[in-house]
């Protein structure tokens, strides 16, 4: 059997209860991707058994303390625990769309399953993991609730990005979230046209926006402008430099059946808008920052770890008194101190006043590994400005 043994780092990180292996713990062994693995202490000490699933940095999860296979059994075991405890949470989620298995938090590292009504969406982050794809398949349509399966493959040199699994093709799927609609798109690239984990962030800004102006950047298909539209925001506008936002957002309007007079859109790039608005003295009582962790534009690139200090300054010029921030970011190595530090630093630079409103991390069916921080990755904090 394939083996790894763990250096005294590696050691010392599974005895305090971590499950994910990386690549910096190991002092030898290497694997074929997917395959099972012993782990053992340089002492020859048996930890457990772990699943190899190559992702950057992580290599694997230490699945069991037993000699437990990982087979068809554990698989449908995981995925039925997932699907029960998704079940008895539905009474908290206002919505037909969750995420019902997210990978090593659910036992399964390399594996996402997401639900639209009676659709399921996997994804793949690793080849070694898509070899047990049939077994998953197999489990999810013997649920009572999924008649379709898409999959995306997320993984380097994947032979396709996205695809028709099994059932009753229909492609594109009207969701409901908290009384907003969203249109879906199940077989369109890597994405869906919606960010199931912002769920609680589009009801906190629907419930405050009532009479509010929303400059909603990043926009994508424009799910936060249609959220606060829906909670009575009097102003939108959308700004994302993707050609493509313009019919997403659209549709997603329509879906709702909101008029678009007070609802604008541009196909630009945020920090062109943020120069527009500057000069133009527009100042909005909401602004929403959602960036990509990365982004290459024409003229610049944007890292999320590297620059958002200045996206954050230049949303912080153009936020009425008493206004709001959204400060959004989803990237796994970036801390909450170290995120609260930056929203920190920012306003002293600039010389305005803040309050923490409100912290959001990734709603409960996003379920993450309680020694593993980097799986509960999303941050969101609701800023208010003050003067
Ligand atoms: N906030 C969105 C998701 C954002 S996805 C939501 O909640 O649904 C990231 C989006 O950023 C993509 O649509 C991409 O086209 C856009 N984008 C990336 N760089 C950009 C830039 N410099 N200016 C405007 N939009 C950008």
């Amino acid at each position: 059997m394939n083996k790894w043994v763990l250096n005294a780092k590696g050691l010392s990180a599974i005895q305090k209860g971590r499950v994910l292996i990386k690549s910096d713990m190991l002092a030898d062994g290497v694997v074929d991707d997917g395959a099972v693995v012993r782990v053992e202490s340089v002492k020859r000490q048996f930890l457990g058994l772990a699943i190899c699933s190559q992702q950057n940095k992580q290599i694997g999860l230490l699945y069991t303390t037993t000699e437990q296979p990982f087979d068809e059994r554990y698989i449908a075991e995981k995925i039925q625990v997932a699907y029960e405890k998704r079940q008895k949470e539905k009474q908290y989620r206002d919505t037909n769309a969750y995420r019902l298995f997210n990978a090593e938090s659910d036992g399964i590292p390399g594996l996402t399953i997401d639900v639209y009504d009676d659709t399921a969406v996997l994804s793949w982050y690793s080849q070694g993991m898509y070899t047990h794809a049939t077994m998953v398949y197999d489990r999810l349509l013997a649920l009572p609730s999924i008649n379709e399966l898409y999959e995306k493959l997320r993984y380097q040199d994947a032979p396709f990005d996205s695809r028709f699994v099994s059932g009753v093709q229909k492609e594109e799927l009207t969701i409901v979230e908290n009384g907003v609609q969203y249109v879906t798109y199940m077989n369109d690239g890597l994405m869906t046209g919606i960010f199931l984990d912002q769920r609680d962030v589009r009801a906190y800004v629907k419930a405050h926006a009532t009479r509010q102006s929303v400059l909603n950047t990043f926009s994508y298909t424009g799910a936060f402008s249609v959220a606060a539209a829906a909670g009575g925001a009097k102003q939108t506008v959308s700004v994302d430099v993707a050609k493509r936002s313009l019919a997403l957002t659209t549709a997603n309007f329509e879906a709702n059946g909101i008029d678009m007079a007070m609802h604008q859109l541009y196909v630009m790039d945020v920090f062109d808008y943020f120069k527009y608005a500057q000069k133009k003295a527009l100042t909005f009582d909401w602004v929403i920052l959602d960036p990509p962790s990365f982004a290459r534009t024409k003229k610049r690139v944007f890292s999320v770890l590297k620059n958002y200090g200045e996206l954050l300054a230049d949303a912080i010029a153009i936020t009425a008194k008493q206004g709001r921030i959204v400060v959004s970011t989803n990237h796994s190595e970036y801390s909450l101190r170290a995120f609260e530090e930056m929203i920190a630093k920012t306003f002293k630079q600039i010389g305005r006043r803040y309050t923490i409103e409100k912290i959001f991390r990734q709603p409960n069916d996003f379920t993450h590994l309680n020694h593993s921080p980097e799986t509960q990755y999303l941050k969101v904090v609701i800023v208010k400005v003050l003067d």
